[in-house]
């Protein structure tokens, strides 16, 4: 499933970061508009692969959503994903459809908002 893998990934990168920053205690997760991933859930698994691979539990993992923007390929009009959010939480998360709000074209092109980025704090 996509959500554990990603959760794998970035409790991946927390585990490599703790080698080089033995004290590091706090790190912040940015779930992109357009990952369509829940912060609670996506938190779950995040506790439960971080437990699985006995890292401290003293650091704190704060999850937060992200903005993102799309373009439409057919009008070219740029669309924030607050925009957009409507429409892609009355669709199943797993095959969200989005259509252009301007033109009503199926045609958007993902431009920021897909990634999970991990920001280490102190
Ligand atoms: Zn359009």
């Amino acid at each position: 499933m996509h959500e554990i893998s990603k959760a794998e990934e970035v409790v991946n990168k927390i585990k490599k970061e703790l080698e080089y920053r033995p004290d590091l205690e706090k790190v912040r997760i940015v779930l992109g508009a357009f990952t369509f991933m829940e912060p609670t859930r996506f938190g779950y698994w995040i506790q439960n692969l971080m437990m699985e691979r006995e890292i401290d539990e003293k650091i704190t993992v704060d999850i937060v959503e992200g903005k993102g923007s799309a373009r439409c390929c057919h009008c070219d009009a740029k669309i924030s994903s607050e925009e957009l959010e409507q429409q892609i939480r009355s669709t199943d998360p797993h095959h969200p459809v989005i259509q252009c709000p301007r033109c009503g074209k199926f045609s958007l092109d993902f431009e920021e908002g897909t990634e999970v980025i991990v920001e280490f704090l102190d």
